[in-house]
């Protein structure tokens, strides 16, 4: 499985590499490839400003789309892109701005129009690509915005649709972030939302990996604009990475993970084509302890978490302690729970950046 991130598609030529380094990295290694992709870099946002009315982000949508299309080439092609965006036209002008199922149909179409041109680009890079359509297969509850994906439906329709294709050698191509309801609806799944498309369809596939691939390498020890000696961390496990997602790590959507609890456990890798974070469910090579440092801010203080397997018990606790008090550090809470990988301690907002430095260099990588 290889979920395709949007910081990756910023114009047609972005569209024919990734293609080619499906091709290269999976397809002449010789695996079998279902790809999940985003929409477009900043369509996501430009889509909800032209939901808010601003034309100029509606205009900004149909120009990335109609150059990349007009770069893949082909009339065929921009006439269904250009058939597409009057869809997507024609919803914001007849629907309710609050219409929550409107809203989440006027989303759609950012990865809509991207699978299109994916599919495009795969065929050029001389790969087999289908285009599948999520809302056929991805059955969610009716939650808009923040959908739920149902998984004994989900798969009925995998095992019809997708699996024929991979047994011919195909490459099926799906919409990530989109589902729809029983009743036919379009649902979101909340936003970064692929991930969790690409983890449900891998494991209700029974995949040995999920890819996931953006521009960055990975996940970090820590935030690299406030931390330089910010590394990717190799390997962690499940829980680790949702306990980093819940403070703040911004990397991975937060339900990535029931599919793989819940249905079927694959390796996932979260990073750029060149370098990644490998998770599992529980990280194998190493290593209880702190992996990584990241933090949330709410008013005027810092929610600071170390994240690791085993870090709140007592004697990395009082070690954290006392190692604060020897930097001079003030911090004005300190929460850990036996039950969970992580220590988190308030600050005020301007000790920061001394702070993370400080218990990156000391506490994650001493
Ligand atoms: N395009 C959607 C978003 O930006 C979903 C995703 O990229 O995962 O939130
Ligand atoms: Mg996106």
């Amino acid at each position: 499985m290889v979920k395709i991130g949007g910081s990756l598609l910023k114009s047609g030529e972005s569209y024919l590499s990734v293609a080619e380094k499906i091709r290269e990295k999976f397809i002449e290694q010789g695996s079998r490839v279902v790809t999940v992709v985003s929409a477009m870099n900043g369509v996501t946002d430009d889509l909800i400003r032209s939901l808010a009315g601003s034309g100029s982000a509606l205009g900004r949508v149909v120009e990335k789309y109609t150059t990349a299309a007009e770069y893949l080439g082909r009339r065929r092609l921009k006439d269904r892109v250009e058939d597409e965006l009057r869809k997507l036209k024609l919803a914001l002008e007849v629907g309710h701005v609050h219409d929550p199922a409107l809203r989440d149909l006027v989303l759609s179409f950012g990865e809509k129009l991207s699978k299109i041109l994916l599919v495009e680009a795969l065929h050029h890079a001389g790969v087999m690509a289908v285009g599948l359509d999520a809302t056929e297969i991805i059955k969610t509850d009716a939650t808009h915005g923040n959908a739920l994906i149902k998984y004994r439906e989900t798969s009925v329709r995998l095992r019809n649709y997708v699996v024929p294709l991979l047994e011919e050698g195909a490459i099926p191509v799906i919409e990530g972030f989109i589902g729809s309801t029983s009743g036919g609806d379009v649902t979101t799944l909340g936003r970064g939302g692929s991930d969790y498309t690409a983890a449900a369809v891998a494991a209700l596939l029974r995949a040995l990996e999920v890819h996931i691939i953006t521009d960055v390498p990975g996940i970090m020890s820590a935030d690299p604009r406030y931390v330089k000696s910010a590394r990717v961390v190799p390997e962690m496990s499940y829980r680790e990475a949702i306990e980093a997602s819940l403070y703040g790590c911004k990397r991975l959507h937060p339900r990535t993970f029931h599919p793989l609890t819940l249905v079927h456990e694959c390796r996932v890798y979260v990073g750029s084509w060149r370098e990644s974070t490998l998770i599992t469910r529980v990280s194998s090579r190493c290593c209880r302890g702190p992996k990584l440092v990241t933090f949330k801010l709410k008013g005027r203080y810092a929610y600071v978490a170390l994240v690791g397997d085993g870090v709140s018990e007592h004697g990395l606790v009082s070690k954290v302690v006392d190692l604060l008090k020897y930097a001079g550090l003030q911090y004005d809470g300190i929460y850990a729970f036996m039950s969970r990988p992580s220590i988190v301690l308030m600050f005020e907002e301007q000790v920061l950046g001394r702070a993370l430095n400080t218990l990156h260099d000391l506490v994650v990588e001493g």
